[in-house]
């Protein structure tokens, strides 16, 4: 099917090159619209987009099929030179459309500032409804930056931005859901948040002067709606790379590597692995500004600050119709001791704060320095809480047949004393697995 790119994936390591607006636009084109890597050849069908490789293309392939040839043939032409090229995501057909919208050139009489004002009467409802407008000057999935100074206080005015038009009150007013955002997106269920009536795509400058769309822009609107919402994770099947086919395809740009730590409930219903790897992409609330979540005191002290974040489904688990209320499938013994406090002087030294010790449900762990955590490692670190740190919190009470000052707990608690654990595990796998999931008994 797609037999027209002629690239050369030689030299291919998924590197990730910042667009920089400055550059002219025909060289910001020139990277790869899915991967951004440098040299990319155009797509022969549209002459709109950038491919690095036939992988890249075909990955894209499930959406730009959907508008490439609407693209090359747009029907009618371009009315006037004062049409611009638009996507139209109708509410009530799966199919995205490409339309010509007027935007007239209007002169502010005060300052002489010019601006663009775009006639989108009827598209968005009969009604003519208020309209809201979003901005998408970068895209989180692919590390990519279109451009900036859509906010006033941007210090750097450069590129474009993706400006999505809809109605400002859709979530109220009650148009149906956007049926070809639904269907572009490519996966049923894949767009997070809930857009209703139909939304138009148009591309403007900082200084909202319109441009015409490109299918790379359609990618990006495309990324923007699979993210814009979304505190999901995907299962990451980066962990066993192979050398010679292009794994790194697989992971979105800028993602890190993360680790699930499954709660009781997903284990049981789901068959899941205690630790699973997951991709964290760039617009996670653990990854962007205020990052969410917590950090856990005993990583810090083995040298390495674990970020902890509870995913929101939680309500899954505490309502499983049928389920045994005492199974708290809810439960995560292993992030729960990752948050025990270490403060030394602290009355709740050795517990978790209440948020990490009730209603936890899966929890992601991510380093906060922002590199891959080896799924692993966790596991290990998991099993030094349990197996070599706990009893000694414990003894640290008075419990147990040693006493402990808790200042020697905390002495204990390095990286060092980790990897002679860590040591000390090899060879007796089976025994220790057995061994560590006959904790489980207590989480009835
Ligand atoms: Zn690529
Ligand atoms: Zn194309």
């Amino acid at each position: 099917m797609l037999t027209q790119y002629s690239g050369n994936r030689q030299g291919h390591k998924a590197k990730h090159l910042y667009l920089d607006p400055a550059l002219p636009e025909s060289q910001q084109y020139a990277s790869c619209v899915m991967c951004n890597h440098r040299p990319a050849n155009l797509c022969s069908r549209c002459r709109s987009c950038y491919y690095c490789s036939k992988e890249c293309q075909e990955s894209d392939w499930s959406s730009h099929k959907l508008l490439w040839q609407k693209f090359v043939n747009q029907q009618p032409p371009r009315p006037s030179p004062s049409h611009k090229r638009a996507i139209l995501f109708p509410a009530d057909d799966e199919n995205p459309r490409m339309i010509w919208v007027l935007c007239e050139r209007i002169r502010d009489p005060d300052d002489g500032v010019t601006y663009d004002s775009a006639t989108l009467h009827p598209l968005l409802g009969p009604d003519n409804p208020f309209i809201a407008t979003s901005h998408i000057e970068h895209n989180p999935i692919r590390g990519r930056q279109l451009g900036s100074g859509i906010a006033l206080w941007a210090r750097k005015k450069a590129g474009y931005a993706i400006a999505l038009r809809y109605r400002e009150t859709f979530l109220v007013d009650g148009p149906l859901p956007n049926r070809s955002i639904m269907a572009s997106a490519g996966i049923v269920g894949a767009v997070p948040h809930k857009w209703c009536g139909s939304v138009v795509a148009m591309r403007t400058t900082w200084s909202e002067h319109y441009e015409d769309m490109t299918l790379a822009d359609f990618r990006h609107t495309l990324d923007f709606l699979l993210s814009y919402g979304t505190t999901e994770t995907k299962q990451s099947n980066f962990s066993s790379p192979s050398p010679s086919h292009g794994q790194s395809q697989s992971r979105p740009p800028m993602a890190i590597r993360g680790v699930m730590i499954s709660c009781y409930g997903e284990r049981k219903l789901h068959g899941s692995d205690r630790f699973v790897a997951v991709d964290v992409p760039t617009h996670h609330p653990t990854r962007t500004v205020g990052k969410s979540g917590s950090i856990s005191p005993i990583s810090r002290h083995l040298g390495m600050p674990l970020r902890l974040y509870k995913y929101p489904d939680i309500e899954r688990w505490i309502d499983i119709p049928g389920w045994n209320r005492n199974l708290c499938p809810e439960s995560n013994q292993d992030a729960a001791f990752l948050m025990m406090e270490t403060d030394t002087k602290s009355s709740s030294w050795g517990f978790a704060p209440l948020y990490w010790n009730t209603q936890l449900g899966n929890v992601l762990v991510v380093r906060d320095d922002g590199k891959d955590l080896d799924v692993d490692h966790l596991g290990a670190i998991c099993r030094f809480v349990r197996k070599r740190l706990l009893p000694m919190f414990e003894e640290s009470d008075g419990f147990g047949s040693v006493q402990r000052t808790r200042k020697e707990v905390l002495e204990f608690i390095t990286a060092d004393n980790l990897e002679k654990f860590k040591e000390m595990q090899m060879g007796c796998g089976d025994e220790s697995d057995s061994d560590y999931l006959d904790t489980e008994v207590f989480e009835n």
